[in-house]
């Protein structure tokens, strides 16, 4: 059994500096992969995990320029699973960004998105509140759409004050324009990124009800998002014992979308140097070229 004093020697680890968990504009965030990268170095972050959700479709613009700044980039992806109607993200970490049941197996997320975008839109339509597709194309244009695009669209016409609002009133769960449909399972996601040669982690476990978390952490995942955003010690402990319990991976990072949300500030949780390096010698394993 762990002591408590081992947990601590754990949540006292070496941290490397580097933020294992945020988004460009290929999925919801607002920067390229290009300012995202600029702002890293601004910040002095020596490595970089681009986890954009169901897409790796930054990466072939990302790593050269990665390279030119001298940041480690890490290949990663947050893949949206569903388990008991719940919407559950699993990061993928240091796979082959070639392999090509991963890329298939996007494409598949992306036909499903596209399907459920059209049943929001459609839904949307129906209660006097019309977003069209064209809409969202011209406003973001590339990668990876979802609920989170179509509510700032929302916000831009002026159908509600917030992002928040539109998720409150319509998009959000119960909500009566929201519609599932996302059918990947978390072991498919598991499956997929260990296939490809990478680790899966279970993202953002802090804010699971505990019952599920317990379930979640029956399935073969790697490791743990452990330091998250701006988690309190508090908030952390419980998942950092989880890991340590199962020999996990411990990571971290901020979940950056863009400069709005202070919570989420780029290098505002950082990755342990030891799950780093794992990362680094897996992707060089893998055989990708990075910095
Ligand atoms: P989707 O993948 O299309 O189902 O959208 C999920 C994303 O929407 C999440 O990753 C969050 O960033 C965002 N989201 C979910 N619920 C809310 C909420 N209540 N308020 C604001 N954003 C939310
Ligand atoms: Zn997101
Ligand atoms: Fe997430
Ligand atoms: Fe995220």
């Amino acid at each position: 059994m762990q002591t408590v004093s081992t947990i601590q020697n754990h949540s006292m680890q070496v941290l490397s500096k580097a933020d294992c968990h945020c988004h460009t504009v290929f999925s919801d965030g607002t920067l390229t992969p290009i300012a995202l990268l600029d702002l890293a170095k601004e910040k002095q972050l020596t490595g970089l995990s681009i986890t954009d959700h169901d897409t790796v479709d930054a990466y072939p613009i990302a790593l050269p320029y990665a390279k030119e700044l001298g940041i480690t980039l890490v290949p990663g992806i947050e893949i949206s699973a569903t388990y008991q109607n719940t919407s559950i993200h699993v990061l993928g970490y240091a796979f082959d960004l070639s392999n090509s049941a991963l890329r298939i197996f996007c494409e598949k997320l992306q036909e499903q998105r596209e399907t459920r975008n059209h049943k929001i839109l459609a839904k949307l339509a129906h209660i006097n509140l019309p977003v069209t597709m064209d809409e969202i194309q011209e406003r973001f244009p590339g990668g990876t759409i979802g609920r989170p695009h179509i509510a700032k669209l929302m916000v831009e016409k002026g159908y509600v004050k917030t992002m928040q609002k539109a998720f409150q009133r319509f998009l959000g769960e119960k909500q009566r324009c929201y519609v599932g449909g996302m059918t990947i399972t978390v072991p498919e996601a598991i499956g997929v990124i260990h296939d490809a040669g990478g680790f899966a982690v279970l993202a953002h476990p802090h804010g699971l009800r505990p019952k599920m978390l317990e379930a979640l952490c029956e399935m073969p995942f790697d490791g743990l998002e452990v330091y998250y955003g701006h988690l309190s010690l508090k908030q952390e402990q419980p998942i950092l014992s989880i890991a340590v319990r199962k020999n996990w991976l411990i990571t971290g990072g901020s979940d950056f979308h863009g400069e709005k949300k202070s919570f989420h500030g780029l290098g505002c949780s950082f990755t342990p140097a030891d799950t780093f390096d794992q990362f680094v010698a897996r992707t060089l394993k893998n055989q990708m070229a990075i910095a």
